[in-house]
């Protein structure tokens, strides 16, 4: 069984219902648990800035798959929330499903890279992992804690957490 930490943004259709929605799916995935997730915060959006804010929540799983199965139930799922991928990185979408961490695991390949490479500079990955995982440490990145004092520091986009 490993721990992997899932991260989960919409701005489209609905955003809070659809990360509700895809939250409680998580744990329909096969050899899957949700253990826990964290509240939803709202987000400025990355990228173009003419889009709407982003909905963003993190899942702590418990799973059997392999990290490369779970990207493909991820991708089902996102596709499943009729996300179609335009051809603006960063665009408008229903739903976004990244892999944060997968247990210990460290890999980079062109389908898929965890931890994921730009979780240390989002805050609306960094506080909501805070919330439920206040301890963990990030495999070659150092602790969250830390991390998120460092993207506190900086100039970063708005995120808080929904009332
Ligand atoms: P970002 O990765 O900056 O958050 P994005 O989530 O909008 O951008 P997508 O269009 O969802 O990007 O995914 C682009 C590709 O990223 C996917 O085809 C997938 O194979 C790859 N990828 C690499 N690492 C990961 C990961 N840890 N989680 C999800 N997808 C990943
Ligand atoms: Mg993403
Ligand atoms: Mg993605």
């Amino acid at each position: 069984m490993i721990q992997a930490y899932v991260g989960l943004g919409s701005n489209l259709n609905d955003p809070v219902q659809q990360v509700q929605v895809a939250l409680a799916a998580l744990s329909d995935l096969p050899e899957t648990r949700c253990v826990r997730h964290s509240s939803l915060y709202r987000s400025a959006p990355l990228g173009q800035a003419d889009q709407p804010d982003y909905i963003n929540a993190v899942a702590m799983l418990d799973t059997r798959l392999s990290a490369r199965q779970l990207l493909t139930e991820l991708q089902a799922m996102e596709r499943i929330h009729g996300r179609v991928r335009g051809a603006e990185r960063w665009g408008p979408r229903t739903l976004d499903l990244d892999i944060l961490l997968y247990g210990d695991m460290q890999l980079e390949s062109e389908e898929l890279t965890v931890p994921h490479p730009r979780l240390a500079e989002r805050s609306f990955v960094l506080y909501p992992l805070c919330e439920i995982a206040p301890d963990l440490e990030i495999p070659g990145l150092g602790s969250v804690q830390q991390l998120m004092a460092a993207c506190r520091a900086r100039d970063t986009l708005s995120c808080e957490v929904l009332a």
